[in-house]
């Protein structure tokens, strides 16, 4: 979310132009005599406040006709680390077709990255937590 907020003043007085709201309508303005001291000239004080707090991710299956398991499984999302107490943000990546098995999970707030695993699909299959990643 971002609040722009803006303030206009007569540069001589600090008289406050309270109609103009946007550096559009200051500029508008400059034009005109202060209406308190009659003189020229603005000063305008913009201020923009930028408030982000998005958790968004995504999941994908990407299948091929004839095979019966996705080919491509992937996801990256945000998920609550019940060991950690905070929010991490968790990527896999199940290429059947390059054997590939990639898992990265990353601090939500830092970006660092809590574990990584990388290794062909075939080793990973035999920790049987491809299927169930919760039952570890
Ligand atoms: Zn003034």
């Amino acid at each position: 979310m971002t609040h722009v907020g803006s303030e206009t003043r007569c540069s001589k007085c600090e008289f406050l132009f309270p109609e103009a709201k946007a550096v559009a309508e200051a500029a508008a303005l400059v034009a005109q005599p202060c209406p308190s001291c009659g003189g020229f000239g603005l000063i305008v004080d913009v201020s923009i406040m930028e408030t982000v707090t998005v958790m968004d991710g995504h999941e994908m299956q990407l299948k091929r006709v004839g095979v019966k398991k996705p080919v491509v499984e992937s996801f990256s999302k945000p998920s609550l680390s019940r060991k950690l107490e905070k929010h991490v943000y968790h990527e896999r990546l199940i290429d059947r077709e390059n054997n590939l098995y990639h898992e990265k999970i990353t601090d939500y707030q830092s970006g660092e990255t809590i574990h990584e695993q990388k290794e062909p699909l075939t080793d990973h299959v035999g920790h049987g937590s491809a299927k169930n990643p919760a039952g570890k």
